[in-house]
């Protein structure tokens, strides 16, 4: 079975969840373009801009 994967609205995290495992209720959506790998995100100029805290994959940008 092939994985469609998702992307929050709100934090951006790729996940293959219909809700974000971090927001629960947040929505995640298919129409996100692009992705980046965090992997510490304090160390990361790119996460502190996108207020990104944890570590993982995230879109870069997200369709509202
Ligand atoms: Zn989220």
């Amino acid at each position: 079975m092939k994985q469609i994967y998702r992307a929050c609205k709100k934090c951006k995290l790729i996940t293959t969840e219909k809700n974000c495992p971090i927001h629960g209720d947040e929505k995640t959506t298919t129409e996100w373009f692009g992705f980046i790998i965090i992997g510490e995100p304090k160390l990361s100029t790119i996460a502190e801009k996108a207020g990104i805290p944890e570590p993982g994959s995230y879109a870069i940008k997200v369709r509202q």
